[in-house]
């Protein structure tokens, strides 16, 4: 019998999603999917990005959100719960746009049913990587937000990399141009998972708002107390002028 892998990393801290004090545990190096919060299981950028949130958005219980591809826990769940204007939507190829699909909104990004100016904030957790034109997405989001709203998400953000990478293209007729080695992240609505599209570099912020004239902050945690360490824990906060 194997025995279970032993903490490498184990602290007091607390939970903004809990909003509670909780231990920070994971059984694994790779904190930004294994350092787990005891009490609501999140993992760092849910963390991160429910911060920023609690910070810059103090009145989210009230707000317009729509959340594309969330999780059933963490932040996601938070929102859910929290706030009576959220609407959660995935992407459901090949069913009517805007209908209500296994319980979500059936919505493509890159051409969202949602009337203008219909929302205060929208929120995505590492889903812009996966997206095939990340320059429409962009400005989808924005048509779809008020002014002085903001597109709070987060997504992998590598190192070193000066400029954005494409790694693949899907093709009009929906076949997959390979350009890099394919890389898949789990899918909570698909069991293929989800190819990986972009490895953003740091000119990431600069073609946010060259595409979609958004205003983008990017903040980057290394914070103990908040559970929000390791590799890649960017949360851009992109806002529309007023
Ligand atoms: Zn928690």
């Amino acid at each position: 019998m194997n025995a279970p892998a032993s903490l490498v990393y184990d602290r007091a801290g607390y939970c903004p999603i809990c909003a509670a004090e909780v231990r920070f545990q994971a059984r694994q190096a790779w904190f930004r999917d294994h350092l787990f919060c005891s009490g609501c299981g999140s993992i760092p950028r849910e963390r991160g990005l429910a911060l920023v949130l609690e910070r810059r958005f103090p009145g989210w219980r009230g707000l317009a959100i729509h959340e594309s591809s969330p999780a059933d826990r963490g932040i996601s769940a938070k929102l859910a719960r929290g706030a009576p204007g959220y609407v959660a939507s995935q992407f459901f190829p090949g069913e009517a746009l805007g209908a209500t699909v296994r319980g979500f909104r059936n919505e493509n990004l890159e051409r969202l049913s949602f009337p203008d100016a219909a929302f205060d904030l929208t929120v995505t957790l590492d889903v812009m990587e996966h997206v095939n034109q990340p320059d429409a997405v962009l400005r989808e989001i924005r048509r779809t937000l008020r002014p002085g709203g903001a597109y709070l998400f987060t997504v992998p953000t590598y190192k070193g990399k000066v400029a954005s990478e494409r790694r693949a293209h899907y093709r009009d007729d929906g076949t997959i141009d390979h350009i890099a080695e394919p890389e898949y992240h789990g899918n909570p609505v698909s069991d293929a998972g989800s190819l990986v599209t972009f490895h953003y570099g740091y000119d990431f912020a600069e073609l946010i708002t060259a595409w979609s004239g958004l205003e983008v902050e990017v903040v980057r945690f290394h914070d103990h107390r908040h559970g929000v360490i390791g590799d890649f824990t960017e949360v851009y906060l992109a806002t529309v002028p007023v």
